[in-house]
């Protein structure tokens, strides 16, 4: 699946740091040694990282791109199988141990789809007349060689929509997101028993049905509008990169912030004898039946639109007035799918370590796609295959890994992150006992460098790009990304931030990519990495990303698939080869500082705004500017929120920035005296390796035990974005007070624990000497 636009996901936020920064990629002489080494492995391991730097090449990511896109490989397609085995004869060659795990998974496909606006006499539907019906289809583009492989295509779809049949009136819903409604409600509109009409972005899709039907709405339509996604943005594809007229988005709306994977298996893997729900009562399948329309479709839809104007921000890119509904005529919506199991292959490919096999780096890229997928997965995908040759390139000259790598090829990530997730959930128990660090990507392009993950690898990936050179400006890829943190910056708080702190800060993992179950069931460190930035998008999840896409408008000599393999490559040999494990923890703990800070903003934040909006309604100030021939509803005052104690969170984030400082002191002298050689260092390793575990609450979240996670999850009511202390912030946005208050006091004890076991590391680094 993976967000549309990556842009940037290296966080911002004030603080003062120390400066330290290298300008270019620096040379490998005279240099300290690397996070996590002595100097005399440093020095060895500087000459193995060069050399599989060097291996990657653009020429044959490009024609394993052309091989795995060639046809459509969608989930239960002959060609997603083809792939796997591809895949799998290709990992072996460059001298993996590989096979293929499989698991068989509800994927539904469409049987019927219509979506028509009828003009009817009475209310029985017999008396209806089609005025429209929408086309529903990607067309044939005559320059674009494989968007006429229709017989294999997967039809225009929204995956895990329930089935169903309604003829209501229809209402735009801008992005449907709850504070639409809340908008909704006092232009005196209602969806109660009408269709949605809902345009993509602002959310992760599966939100906008979720919503609607919480709403009281009876099925959903999903547009790209060209505002977002389309010819605002750019020329359309062919003449262009962005989304043409007819192109539609495909994609699941699986509520998985309930959980993700196999739908009818959750927490389990879904073998043959598994245990298995039934689809009717599956919770995470949505409610309503939802399908995505293009722009091409919607325009009709949305002119037949009455009811007030909708505000400004509401407002698209269609050659019409933007009105919030009901419409004139009915919108006949129908969608029924196929429910069968399909089988899904999961290429797991590894390098058994020398020293320590049983602490795994694990490596993967999804390769499933919707259609033929170019962007997404393969252009990720194939910087994975070229590191993987550079590994095999490396044993050919003797050396082994000192831990055992993993590379992954997984399926089924685009229908709800299910490979990976079954996967997981099939070797939880293992996972647990030897999983350092899981390292993702998914689609890759052109420009800056962004990675997202677990605050306690935010220096270890700062140190990775400072030796990886950016293919354009021949700057470092941290350099460049510093830079353009700089000239994007939201504030001069900001800006400052990015020139004087150390490392650059890097996003929160929420959703949208086969890291989930990695970090949020089972507490594995994770990062996500990629490109991003400067080339369009308009072919996301359609017909056409494809090759000859990729070729025309993305990163079309490959050298951005290059700087990927380079990065994901380095960091996974230092993570594999390192003496001391490379987590870092006084930038975890400066980020949970952030974190604590921003849920006490959030909250003064709420009565604030309460506050001010009963004081407007006591004095009348809605009733006096209301338009009486455009009447609006008032809003209801509203108790303003208790105040809450946030002293647990406050007092741990302390011990953790002690803790952490510990930590530092104790491996700075370490370091210094090159102890790290000694057998007691592994003791060390052993709980660095527990350190994200650490970070799981057993019980899991209020409502949704599968995510483990205190500190990340994907919002309920965002679903990629990152809610961080996830059961205290959503408490707080749900009004829930009294719960929140309660998760501040779980939430602080899960850190006491990791603070207790980076005491403990500290102690035992401090033994070395
Ligand atoms: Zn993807």
């Amino acid at each position: 699946m993976h967000k549309v636009r990556r842009m940037l996901v290296w966080a911002g936020v004030a603080w003062v740091g120390f400066a330290g920064l290298f300008f270019g990629v620096p040379a490998t002489a005279d240099e300290s040694p690397l996070y996590g080494y002595s100097a005399e492995s440093s020095r060895t391991e500087r000459g193995l990282e060069e050399k599989i730097r060097a291996i990657p090449s653009p020429d044959n990511m490009r024609s394993y791109m052309q091989r795995l896109s060639a046809r459509p490989h969608h989930v239960g397609s002959q060609y997603d199988k083809e792939n796997a085995d591809w895949l799998a004869a290709k990992f072996k060659e460059f001298g993996f141990e590989t096979q293929i795990e499989s698991y068989d998974v509800l994927f539904p496909t469409p049987k019927e789809r219509q979506v028509e606006l009828l003009e009817c006499k009475g209310e029985a539907t017999a008396d209806c007349k089609v005025k429209f019906t929408a086309r529903l289809e990607e067309p044939v583009l005559p320059n674009d060689p494989t968007s006429n492989q229709k017989s294999e295509q997967l039809p225009t779809y929204n995956a895990f929509s329930k089935d169903g049949d309604v003829t209501a009136p229809l209402v735009y819903v801008n992005y449907g997101i709850p504070e639409d409604y809340e908008r909704l409600e006092r232009m005196g509109v209602s969806v109660k028993g009408a269709i949605a009409i809902a345009r993509y972005g602002h959310s992760w899709r599966g939100i906008k049905p979720k919503v609607a039907a919480e709403h009281g709405a009876v099925g959903c339509l999903i547009y790209s509008d060209p505002a977002d996604d389309g010819y605002r943005q750019g020329e359309t594809f062919p003449e262009g990169a962005y989304r043409p007229k007819e192109g539609v988005q495909r994609g699941s709306v699986a509520d998985d912030p309930i959980f993700p994977g196999d739908p009818l298996t959750p927490g389990v893997a879904a073998k043959k004898d598994a245990k298995r729900l039934e689809v009717k009562d599956s919770p995470v399948i949505t409610k309503i039946p939802v399908l995505p329309i293009s722009y091409g479709d919607a325009q009709t839809l949305l002119g037949d639109l009455a009811g007030p104007v909708v505000p400004n921000e509401w407002r698209g890119n269609l050659p019409l007035t933007y009105h919030a509904g009901p419409s004139k005529a009915k919108v006949h919506l129908k969608m029924k799918s196929d429910w069968g199991l399909k089988p899904i292959y999961d290429v797991i490919a590894k390098i058994p370590g020398r020293g320590l096999p049983d602490q795994w780096i694990i490596r993967g890229n999804h390769h499933d796609a919707w259609v033929n997928g170019a962007e997404d997965p393969i252009s990720g995908l194939v910087a994975e295959l070229e590191e993987a040759r550079g590994f095999g390139e490396l044993l050919k000259t003797g050396w082994r890994p000192k831990r055992t790598i993993i590379y992954c090829a997984w399926d089924a990530e685009e229908p709800g992150l299910i490979g990976s997730t079954e996967w997981v959930e099939d070797h939880a128990d293992e996972l647990a006992k030897h999983a350092v660090v899981y390292i993702n990507s998914d689609s890759n392009g052109r420009g800056y460098f962004g990675a997202e993950g677990s605050h306690t690898l935010e220096k270890f990936i700062n140190d990775v790009v400072r030796d990886i050179q950016d293919p354009e400006t021949k700057l470092s890829v941290w350099k460049r990304a510093q830079l353009a943190q700089i000239a994007f910056a939201g504030g001069a708080d900001e800006r400052q931030e990015a020139r004087n702190r150390g490392d650059l800060r890097i996003g929160a993992l929420g959703s949208g990519s086969d890291y989930g179950a990695f970090l949020q069931h089972v507490g594995i460190a994770s990062l996500n990495l990629g490109f991003d930035g400067e080339d369009g998008g308009g072919i996301y999840h359609s017909i056409y990303d494809d090759f000859y896409w990729y070729t025309h408008f993305s990163d079309t000599d490959f050298v951005y698939g290059r700087a990927l393999a380079q990065t994901s490559a380095t960091a996974v040999i230092r993570l594999a080869d390192a003496d001391v494990l490379p987590f870092e923890f006084t930038d975890f703990a400066d980020t949970l500082q952030t974190y604590v800070k921003e849920l006490k903003n959030l909250l003064q934040q709420k009565q604030e705004e309460t506050r001010e909006r009963n004081h407007e309604i006591e004095e009348g100030v809605f009733q006096a500017t209301f338009d009486p021939r455009r009447p609006t509803v008032a809003p209801k005052t509203q108790e303003v929120a208790p105040f809450i104690n946030f002293a647990p969170l406050d007092n741990v984030v302390i011990e953790l920035a002690r803790a952490a400082e510990a930590y530092k002191k104790a491996y700075d002298q370490a370091s210094a005296g090159d102890e790290f050689a000694k057998a007691s260092a592994q003791d060390i390793n052993r709980l660095l390796m527990e350190s994200e575990r650490k970070l799981t609450n057993p019980d899991g979240l209020p409502g949704r035990p599968w995510f483990k996670h205190e500190i990340y999850a994907p919002g309920q009511y965002t679903g990629y974005e990152a809610k961080t202390i996830p059961a205290v912030r959503e408490a707080l946005e749900l009004q829930h007070w009294k719960e929140a208050e309660e998760q501040v006091g779980v939430a602080a004890k899960t850190l006491q624990q990791e603070a207790a076991l980076i005491n403990e590391a500290a102690a035992k680094l401090s033994a070395l000497h």
